[in-house]
C-alpha cells in the first residue's frame, strides 16, 4: 500500500462526458468550455470565467490583460508555486518579493505594503495551500496606493472569507492539474467581475482576436479543448463533497497529531485543504522525517524547500540582490505536506497519524 500525496478521481461519468465530445466531434474550444466557465465562474461568484489550457498560462495572460511590462513591479510572495513568478517575468516585469504570515504560510499584507514602490503596479498574493490570503486588507491596500489586485488561486478551489470565495477580489488564475482540488488532466482559469479585462483575456488566449481573422491585440493559443472542459464540468459537482472531506480529514488530523505544529485556520476563513502542512518540531531534520515516511509508504511531499527568491534563475540574474524574507526561509525548512485528499481510507488516515506521532 502506498499513500500519494494526491489520488485524482476519474469516474464513469467524466468517461462518459468524455466519450460524448468525441463522438460529437467538437473538439477544441466550445460548448462544454462556455458552460465549464459560467459554472465555475457562478460557484465562486464571479461575473466572468475565461478558461486556460493550464494555470500558468491563465497568470500569464492576466499579466498580459492588464498591460503590465518592463519596469513594472508586482509584489508576490517568494514562498510558492515558481509559476507565481516567471508569470511576472514572461511580460518582462519585475517580481518583487515580501515575506509571509508564519501562521497561514500566505502573503503578509504588512510585508507587502512596506515593498510597494512608485514602481509597483499590482499585488498578487497566494492563497497557499487552499488557505485563503487576507483579502479584505490586500483590497484595502491596493485600493488606496491605486494597485492591480490578483489572485495566484491555483490552489484554493472554492476557499473563502466570511462566506465569499476567491476569485473574487482581483484577476484570479484557477489551475485544473491533476494534484490539485479538482482537474481537467492540464487546464486553467481566470476569474474577474471586470468586463474589458474579461474582454482582453478571451483575445489574448485565442490569437489576440476579437473576430476571426481580425488581430487587436498579440495573443497566443491559451484555449482550453471541450475534451478537457466535460471533464472540469463533472468535477465540479464533486467539489463540494471533495472539499468537505478534505475539511474533515484535516480535522482529524489537527485532533491526534501530538508533536508537529498543525495547521491554522484564520478566523472566518474556509480553508480547503489543498496541503495538510505540518511544521515539524525546531531540532527535527523535516528531510529525514520526510524520507521515513516515504519508506513507510507515507507520500509526504515539502512545498516548497526553496523559496523562489533563491532560485538560480534570480540568484544568477547580473545585479540581482536577494531580498530577506526570514519567515519565508524558516518555513521553506520546516513545512512538511501530509497526504489529505478526499479518497483516503480510515487505515491510511490512522496510518498517517501513527507514523506521524512516532517520529515527531
Ligand atoms: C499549480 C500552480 C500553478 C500553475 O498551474 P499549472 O496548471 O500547473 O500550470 C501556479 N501557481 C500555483 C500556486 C500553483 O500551485
Amino acid at each position: 500500500m502506498s499513500i500519494g500525496i494526491a489520488r485524482p478521481v476519474i469516474g464513469e461519468r467524466e468517461k462518459q462526458a468524455v466519450m460524448a465530445v468525441l463522438e460529437s466531434g467538437q473538439l477544441v474550444q466550445g460548448a462544454e468550455v462556455a458552460a465549464f466557465e459560467r459554472a465555475f465562474a457562478d460557484y465562486h461568484g464571479a461575473r466572468h470565467g475565461i478558461a486556460m489550457n493550464n494555470g500558468t498560462t491563465a497568470l500569464m495572460a492576466s499579466m498580459m490583460a492588464h498591460g503590465f511590462g518592463p519596469g513594472d513591479e508586482v509584489i508576490i510572495p517568494s514562498f510558492s508555486f515558481f509559476a507565481t513568478a516567471s508569470a511576472v517575468l514572461s511580460v518582462q516585469a519585475t517580481p518583487v518579493f515580501a515575506d509571509i504570515d508564519p501562521a497561514t504560510y500566505c502573503l503578509s499584507p504588512a510585508a507587502a505594503e512596506a515593498a510597494i514602490t512608485p514602481r509597483t503596479v499590482a499585488i498578487m498574493p497566494v492563497h497557499l495551500y487552499g488557505h485563503p490570503a487576507d483579502m479584505t486588507r490586500f483590497e484595502a491596500i491596493a485600493r488606496q496606493h491605486g494597485l492591480v489586485l490578483l489572485e495566484d488561486a491555483a490552489q484554493a478551489h472554492g476557499a473563502a472569507i466570511a462566506g465569499r470565495r476567491v476569485g473574487t477580489w482581483g484577476t484570479a488564475s484557477f489551475s485544473f492539474y491533476p494534484s490539485k482540488n479538482m482537474t481537467t488532466g492540464e487546464g486553467g482559469m481566470v476569474l474577474t467581475d471586470d468586463d474589458e479585462i474579461a474582454r482582453k483575456l478571451r483575445m489574448i488566449r485565442n490569437q489576440g482576436m476579437d473576430q476571426q481573422y481580425r488581430h487587436e491585440v498579440v495573443g497566443y493559443n491559451f484555449r482550453m479543448t471541450n475534451i478537457a472542459a466535460a471533464i472540469g464540468r463533472v468535477q465540479l459537482e464533486s467539489l463540494p463533497a471533495w472539499t468537505e472531506q478534505r475539511i474533515a480529514n484535516a480535522a482529524y488530523f489537527n485532533a491526534r497529531l501530538t508533536g508537529v505544529r498543525t495547521p491554522v485556520t484564520a478566523p472566518g476563513c474556509t480553508h480547503v485543504f489543498h496541503q495538510y502542512t505540518i511544521r515539524t518540531p525546531e531540532g527535527k531534520e523535516r528531510d529525514a522525517v520526510e524520507k521515513r515516511l516515504n519508506e513507510r509508504s507515507i507520500g509526504a511531499r515539502v512545498y516548497y524547500p526553496r523559496p523562489i527568491h533563491l532560485q538560480p534563475v534570480f540568484t544568477t540574474m547580473p545585479g540581482y540582490a536577494a531580498p530577506s524574507l526570514p519567515e519565508t526561509e524558516k518555513a521553506a525548512r520546516e513545512v512538511l505536506s501530509l497526504p489529505v485528499h478526499p479518497m483516503l481510507t480510515e487505515e491510511e488516515k490512522a496510518l498517517i497519524v501513527q507514523e506521524v506521532n512516532a517520529l515527531c
